[in-house]
């Protein structure tokens, strides 16, 4: 069973991540965006770090909806309400259970990746983080890291796609053959499920 404490971790190791790979997601929209992406998530993601520290929600579903309030008000761009309501969706899914199985997880995850569907339109294929996020939803039910390899390959497979979502669609042809910052940032959400696991799972 997960508990509240899998889910600090899961956003804590996010945060080191994207603290890490803030540089290369903020190059792959300089090409096809405007060049903010890993600022934009970098500072995110430490509010939610230091939010979570200080108002210590005891719920799976509290630290989900706590943190994608925080991404809202604190990420500028696109990306900060659809992370934000991805977050804010799957924790109002997990409800104020103490704990939840992998299996309510990923049930809860597919509501809010549905709900970032709904909210900005777009479907697979259409080169934004639904492309990583919709495979490791499909892949969560085997296990963390096959959800994690599934994220990644999803968020290589945008290259050569043309975007129709989103800043980099004003470019029309010229968005192919460029990685989406967006689903290159989803996969290092998915991945910090498998380190919360411990990286065992
Ligand atoms: P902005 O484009 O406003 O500068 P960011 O650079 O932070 O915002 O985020 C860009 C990413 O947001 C894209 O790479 C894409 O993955 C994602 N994105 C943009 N529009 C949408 C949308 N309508 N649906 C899903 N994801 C989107
Ligand atoms: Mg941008």
């Amino acid at each position: 069973m997960l508990d509240a404490d899998f889910f600090r971790r899961w956003m804590t190791a996010t945060a080191a991540s994207v603290d890490r790979e803030a540089q290369h997601l903020t190059d792959l929209d300089s090409p096809i965006g405007d060049a903010d992406h890993g600022s934009n998530l970098q500072r995110g993601f430490r509010a939610v770090t230091a939010v979570l520290e200080k108002e210590a929600p005891d719920t799976p579903g509290a630290v989900l909806m706590l943190a994608g309030r925080q991404l809202v008000s604190t990420v500028g761009g696109a990306s900060g309400p659809l992370y934000g309501t991805l977050l804010r969706r799957t924790g109002k899914a997990l409800g104020d259970a103490a704990e939840v199985s992998e299996e309510e997880l990923a049930q809860a995850l597919r509501t809010g990746v549905d709900a970032v569907m709904a909210l900005g339109g777009a479907a697979p294929g259409d080169k934004t983080m639904i492309d990583a996020l919709v495979p490791a939803v499909d892949a969560l039910g085997e296990s963390f890291a096959a959800a994690r390899a599934a994220a990644e390959q999803g968020a290589a497979a945008t290259t050569p796609l043309q975007a129709r979502k989103g800043r980099a669609s004003y470019l029309g042809e010229r968005s192919i053959g460029h990685q989406d910052p967006g689903a290159t940032s989803a996969a290092l959400l998915v991945a910090g499920l498998s380190e919360a696991a411990g990286g065992a799972r």
